[in-house]
């Protein structure tokens, strides 16, 4: 039997379904019921009520499953695949912005992890911030974690004047506009999308801004036939599937986050097999969690 066929037995014996983030290796991505970005990954986790899910993505977005699939045994299958930006916000530091600037709304991307989001007013993804900001009042003071590409990027566009917690993906934050300037000049017919948690110098020379869910909407409705993508390489395994008569170009090969890639097929069977690392939440701290997450789904269901 093939890895991928151990796989796929044990999944049926355990009932479990695969979810797997747009970022992971092609091979996770092809045994996976169901790709995509955190935010569909995770609805998908609450709809489907399936005993076991096992999360291929970082750790904070098998968190976010746990949160809003409590009775779901949450499986991680590689406890080291973290997220550097979502460490940037530790916990207790932004307890304690709080407790110093109690007028402050607090607005989390997503990608913080669970104890931080317990900290924090209203939770949001790269691809509902902007709507989701533009929805505040603008005399609101408004604190953005933790990533302050994504901040200045929203603060540009929206014409606010969010506080940004300094904070950042390294893997986004590595694409430079020299790199947008040299694929340009190599690709002249391509369209140049970027991730806005790209730096601002970056975004303002894209075409476009979009989430990676906001990406492969695009390419599939657009009528160009070549795209330079600027985002985590994992991506273009998806794009290229889903379109294989147009052609992808990364804006920068190294833009891979090593995290994302720690997951791998020995690690999923390894998983479904010994049912564990499993993902648990205390019910206080999962219940807190919740609270950013359900006031930004009421807000834009
Ligand atoms: S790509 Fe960036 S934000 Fe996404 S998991 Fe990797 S480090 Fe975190």
């Amino acid at each position: 039997m093939t890895l991928e066929e151990e796989i796929e037995s044990l999944k049926q014996q355990r009932n479990a379904v695969i979810l797997a983030h747009n970022y992971t290796r092609p091979e996770i991505q092809d045994i996976a019921d169901f790709v995509g970005d955190s935010l569909e990954l995770s609805r998908k986790a609450a709809e489907c009520r399936a005993p076991v899910i096992v999360f291929c993505g970082v750790r904070f977005m098998a968190e976010t499953a746990k949160i809003l699939s409590p009775e779901s045994t949450v499986l991680h299958p590689n406890p080291y695949s973290g997220c550097p930006m979502a460490d940037m916000a530790d916990p207790d530091a932004v307890a304690e912005y709080r407790e110093k600037h109690p007028d402050t709304l607090i607005v989390a991307y997503v990608n913080t992890t669970a104890a931080t989001k317990t900290a924090v007013d209203l939770c949001c993804t790269s691809g509902n911030a902007e709507k989701l900001i533009a929805s505040l009042p603008p005399e609101r003071k408004i604190l953005f974690l933790p990533d302050a590409n994504l901040g200045a990027n929203l603060n540009a566009k929206l014409n606010r004047h969010m506080e940004l917690w300094p904070g950042c993906c390294p893997t986004h934050n590595r694409i430079m506009p020299e790199h947008v300037l040299a694929a340009k000049e190599k690709h002249p017919d391509a369209l140049v999308l970027v991730h806005p948690e790209c730096l601002p110098a970056v975004v303002r020379l894209a075409d476009r801004a979009l989430s990676t869910g906001g990406m492969l909407k695009f390419v599939r409705e657009s009528a160009c036939r070549e795209f330079i993508i600027g985002t985590e390489c994992g991506i273009l395994h998806r794009m290229q599937k889903e379109n294989p008569d147009k052609a992808f170009y990364p804006l920068e090969p190294a833009v891979v986050c090593p995290n994302m890639k720690k997951i791998t097929l020995e690690d999923v069977l390894f998983c479904l097999r010994d049912m564990t690392p499993e993902i648990e939440l205390p019910e206080d701290v999962r219940r807190a969690a919740k609270a950013p997450i359900d006031r930004m789904l009421k807000a834009l269901p």
